[in-house]
């Protein structure tokens, strides 16, 4: 059984144990330095990255995170998650793991009215269901980033090596694609 650490700080990190939980996994939720174990994958749920990126800082958990992206776990980071993943956004002065070589916009469909459903391809998967909720996407990948998604021809799911990041929530779906290709990635 699958074990995957779930970063429980803030934000939709439920749904994403409940989808994982169903697909047979066991999910541990990360809100210490403590809750740190050895983790056969990562999310990074969607939420408030401002308010996410403050409490990593203050739950000393910034450090021993970027290490687990760094060590090579799969890491499935969704909307907020992805910002904090991003090296570089393009509406904001902060950076946080900056783990992931793209360059995001923050809100990118505007504060209000920027939340919506739509299907799309997703890494040759047809019409995977997509939630958009005030949601980021990708301007610029470097080329060693894989397209995994667009919309609108927006980049909207990228990976580089074990880090896949999202500007959708497939955990607000009953859609399991997105989380069954997380867990078909391999730490190695
Ligand atoms: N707008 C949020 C942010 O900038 C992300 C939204 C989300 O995670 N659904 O952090």
């Amino acid at each position: 059984m699958k074990k995957i650490g779930v970063l429980a700080v803030q934000g939709a990190f439920i749904e994403h144990e409940k989808m994982l939980t169903d697909l047979g996994c066991s999910c541990t939720e990360i809100r210490k330095r403590s809750d740190l174990c050895s983790l056969d994958g990562l999310v990074l749920p969607g939420g408030e990255s401002t308010v996410q990126g403050k409490l990593l800082q203050e739950l000393e958990l910034f450090e021993p995170l970027r290490e687990i992206i760094l060590s090579n776990t799969p890491v499935l980071a969704t909307c907020a998650g992805l910002i904090l993943l991003a090296k570089k956004l393009s509406n904001d002065p902060n950076v946080y793991f900056a783990t992931l070589p793209v360059m995001v916009k923050r809100n990118a469909y505007g504060r209000q009215l920027g939340s919506f459903h739509c299907t799309a391809g997703f890494a040759g998967y047809r019409d995977v269901e997509m939630a958009f909720i005030r949601a980021p996407y990708i301007e610029v990948a470097e080329p060693v980033v894989e397209v995994l998604a667009t919309v609108d021809e927006k980049i909207v799911a990228a990976k580089y090596r074990n880090q896949l990041g999202l500007s959708f929530h497939p955990e607000l779906t009953d859609d399991t694609r997105v989380h069954e290709y997380f867990l078909s990635l391999s730490g190695s």
